[in-house]
């Protein structure tokens, strides 16, 4: 049976002091590791468990990222001058095995992708399609696109966006090309290893800039959504998850239009919502409504799960893993949990390169990091666990237990 706990993984220890060492211009994880994690990405996510004598249970993980972001660093980094390309694998390696463990992980692109540049950062995001790539290859089965970026560089941007990620069979929703296309595939059904899940995705505005005609970009309407939910109900899904990009930037705690949204949300339907866009950490709740008698997952804001921002707490996230189980066409959220992540940087050669690291991991390998970046990583961790610790419901943190080289609830 699977057990409760991620079903991987020794992580990076060999490939990232390799990686750190390396005076290379080109990262090449090492390649124990990639064999490790060739190994857990190509095993067939099994979701289901079954006896002859007892009744059937079916389980079925979920992960969440927060905001996936390239600044103008980070774009210059990413780009190879011997293979002239933009390479982005190593961002992600070291949280392959996590962003694989799952059934279903989901991430929120915050920038348009083209195949061509001129590539740019803020304020207006535009990155090379390699970037998608890197994150499917990494075990991302899922893109939301509504976000104050989604209008960034106007129609073209849009439609190159939702082009790319559909010539990669990369599933996405929050955007479309037509209100046609709204019409026929939201909200979105993930129907996958027996479990029947809708995806809804909203954002609160697009940076003042309008969405091009013919388009639509997911805005944050109250009416709408309802309707939206409405029809989620129709296909009869055993879970609805909303993932709304909302809230004051930088700011740790909800404001409350956030909570008051999310209620509407959960009144009218939705079970879990997932929050981003502020920057930071925000609090994660996980309870049974006694009222609405089912359970109900709020998570106000994910952070970053990749930019270049530096600041105090901006330097991280966290993703969040959301267990359901299905006994007698009974769905319940039978595990919560999250895992702090922390975005290091490092020079090699004349290119910068930018790694998310599980921070726990890290914490109890010190010896993997450089002073400046441990000391940083630290800070990181204490001030989201005094937040989370404070705030969050029934909502604990994974931590690595060195002893059984696994994960653990805290
Ligand atoms: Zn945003």
């Amino acid at each position: 049976m699977k057990k409760h706990l991620f079903c991987f993984l020794l992580l990076a220890i060999i490939g990232y002091s390799a990686i750190a060492q390396s005076d290379s211009t080109i990262v090449q994880p090492n390649d124990t590791l990639m064999a490790q994690v060739d190994t857990i990405t190509n095993n067939p996510k099994v979701a289901v468990d079954t006896s002859t004598t007892e009744p059937e249970i079916k389980e079925f993980s979920l992960i969440f990222t927060g905001d996936v972001m390239q600044h103008d660093p980070q774009i210059k980094g990413a780009y190879n001058p011997v293979t002239k390309e933009y390479e982005y694998d190593s961002t992600f390696h070291y949280m392959t095995p996590i962003l694989s463990s799952a059934e279903y992980t989901i991430a929120n692109l915050e920038l348009t992708l083209s195949k061509k540049p001129p590539y740019t950062g803020y304020p207006t995001f535009c990155s090379n399609e390699n970037l998608a790539v890197s994150l499917k290859n990494s075990g991302v089965d899922c893109l939301v696109t509504a976000n104050n970026h989604s209008c960034d560089k106007r129609k073209r941007g849009i439609v190159k966006t939702i082009n790319i990620l559909d010539s990669l069979q990369f599933p996405h929703t929050g955007t479309f090309l037509t209100q046609a296309a709204r019409d026929t595939l939201y909200p979105m059904i993930i129907d996958e290893y027996g479990f029947k899940l809708a995806l809804l995705n909203y954002t609160y505005g697009t940076n003042g800039i309008p969405v091009p005609k013919g388009t639509v970009v997911n805005l944050i309407d109250k009416v709408q959504i309802k309707k939206d939910l409405e029809r989620a109900k129709q296909s009869k899904p055993d879970k609805i998850i909303v993932i709304t990009h909302w809230g004051y930037e930088y700011k740790s705690l909800p404001n409350k239009q956030q909570k008051d949204l999310a209620d509407y949300m959960v009144k009218n339907g939705a079970d879990i919502i997932i929050g981003m866009h502020p920057h930071v950490l925000q609090p994660m709740e996980n309870y049974y409504d006694t009222l609405l008698k089912k359970d109900v997952v709020k998570v106000y804001s994910l952070g970053n799960f990749i930019s270049n921002q530096r600041r105090r707490k901006t330097d991280g996230g966290a993703i969040v893993r959301i267990e359901l189980q299905k006994q007698d066409s009974v769905v319940t959220v039978s595990e919560v949990g999250h895992v702090l992540t922390w975005i290091d940087r490092k020079q090699i050669g004349k290119r910068m390169y930018w790694y998310i690291l599980p921070a726990s991991y890290y914490e109890q390998h010190p010896e993997l990091l450089s002073k400046a970046s441990k000391e940083k990583m630290d800070l990181f961790i204490d001030d989201s666990r005094k937040l989370l610790k404070k705030h969050n419901i029934n909502f604990p943190e994974y931590v690595w237990k060195e002893e059984i080289g696994n994960w653990v609830l805290k």
